[in-house]
């Protein structure tokens, strides 16, 4: 069986088996067994919707810590245009970067400048002839798992394009080992991340053969003590920032923004992600050119391992990139060069998708079992109350078909199971032995053949006395 890995995790001993991360979960990857979650490894996508959701904080992202800065000889740490949206729009990006270093990199990058290589590259993809229609942004690590795992027909619409942190990771690993002329591998590449997502990209990469990433570190974790380290008088002086294109990319419609004329749609928040993900497999998007789609709603600064509430973190960043368009900062300050944009492609890499939804590798079994689903499912209630433990009755219904689950199951069922059960025995308990079954005398053939029989002799019977 392949395994999978997964910064997404349960703790058992909190976890009541309430359902609500069942029921949140876009690929139905949680089932409730023995009154604990259990996650079906192949079909998770770390999109972190059952962190969000859980009430009892019973599942956890496995992210690195600031300890693990100690294995490498060099360290970088890559800012997210996210961490920006943690702190007032008075904080200038310059304090952030600064206040990160001392946590103990010795070199902060900005991944927004991945982002601008990132949008020069997709503007010169989407001038390509011929190229696949609507291109699907491979931006969000959980958006494109979630191709991979139920529309994996969607694959040849993936953009050739790196996600931005990659991007980043690339250039700031490079270009630290030519500098300090040590090897590539000494240095420890870290992301400080919105998502758990991330951290599977790094761990288990898409398109990409390996990651440029050593490990992420989620915003949570760090962001008290970043808070206490942010300089607040002197601001330090930085040769180049990303401009508000890139920084924009934290926003849903920030990466599209810098698409000119492309038609373009944006799709944030998982499920509204798989049903534009429905709409291109039906064909009813071809006249789109591009589609970006991310995981969390509002984009990376939704994702459930930053600090800030999402309308709040949005807000203060709409502020900071309105700040930065008022001083000319729309678009980069030193434009993307060729070589740049060459280290953006993933072009040529195999895509595996995983069809963890599928039913049955034959297709005529698939079919079969289909039908065999839609009989279960007449038989079952409808109400999609999850205390079956699978999260709807189309859910369950898959479940007994797959031989993982029984009708019995379902309470609904059960009780008219024991409900027909009980009017068999009442109906059990009334009938007598043939013998003393006078009713049935004459009615039935058996009886007819009986009383011929048998009445003559239990006259005889009775003149014995
Ligand atoms: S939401 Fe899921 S993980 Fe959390 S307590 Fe309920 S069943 Fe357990
Ligand atoms: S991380 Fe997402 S896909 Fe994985 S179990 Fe949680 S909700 Fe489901």
């Amino acid at each position: 069986m392949e395994k999978y890995y997964h910064s997404v995790r349960l703790l058992g001993e909190r976890c009541i088996g309430c359902v609500s991360c069942a029921r949140h979960c876009p690929t139905e990857a949680i089932r409730i067994r023995g009154g604990k979650a259990r996650i079906t490894e192949s079909r998770c996508i770390d999109c972190g919707e059952c962190i969000r959701y859980c009430p009892n904080h019973a599942k956890t992202a496995v992210t690195d810590s600031l300890d693990d800065l100690k294995i490498y000889r060099y360290n970088i740490a890559l800012a997210a245009p996210s961490l920006y949206a943690q702190f007032d729009k008075n904080i200038p990006v310059a304090a952030i970067l600064a206040g990160l270093q001392r946590l103990g990199f010795n070199k902060v990058a900005e991944v927004a400048r991945g982002a601008e290589i990132a949008t020069a590259a997709l503007r010169e993809h989407l001038r390509t002839p011929g190229i696949k229609r609507p291109v699907i942004s491979s931006a969000c690590p959980a958006a494109v798992r979630l191709m991979l795992v139920k529309f994996p027909e969607l694959i040849e619409h993936l953009s050739p394009i790196d996600a931005p942190v990659e991007i980043a990771a690339r250039i700031a690993r490079r270009e630290a080992a030519k500098t300090l002329g040590i090897r590539p591998e000494s240095i420890g590449v870290w992301f400080i991340t919105p998502c758990p997502a991330k951290m599977t990209a790094v761990l288990e990469p898409i398109g990409v053969m390996q990651s440029e990433l050593t490990g992420t570190i989620s915003m949570i974790s760090i962001y008290g003590e970043l808070l206490k380290e942010i300089p607040r008088d002197t601001v330090p002086a930085d040769s180049r920032l990303a401009s508000a294109e890139g920084v924009g990319w934290a926003l849903a419609g920030g990466e599209a923004t810098g698409l000119g004329d492309a038609k373009v749609l944006v799709a944030h928040g998982i499920r509204n992600v798989s049903n534009i993900f429905e709409q291109v497999a039906l064909g009813k998007l071809n006249d789109v050119d591009f589609i970006e789609c991310l995981s969390c709603a509002g984009g990376c600064i939704g994702g459930p391992l930053t600090a800030i509430n999402r309308f709040v973190s949005e807000n203060s960043l709409k502020q900071r990139l309105k700040a930065m368009r008022d001083r000319g900062e729309q678009t980069p300050a030193e434009p993307v060069a060729d070589a740049e944009i060459a280290l953006a492609l993933h072009e040529g890499r195999t895509i595996e998708p995983r069809p963890a939804l599928k039913l049955d590798n034959d297709i005529r079994v698939a079919m079969q079992k289909i039908e065999q689903i839609d009989e279960t499912l007449k038989r079952l209630p409808g109400l999609d109350c999850g205390s079956c433990g699978s999260p709807t009755c189309r859910a369950l219904a898959e479940d007994i078909v797959q031989g993982t689950a029984s009708e019995t199951d379902c309470v609904f069922r059960l009780r008219e199971m024991v409900r027909d059960l009980a009017e068999e025995m009442v109906n059990l308990s009334t009938m007598l032995p043939p013998s003393l079954n006078r009713e049935a005398v004459g009615k039935d053939p058996v009886g007819q053949i009986r009383s011929e029989r048998l009445l003559p002799d239990d006259k005889e019977k009775d003149k014995r006395g």
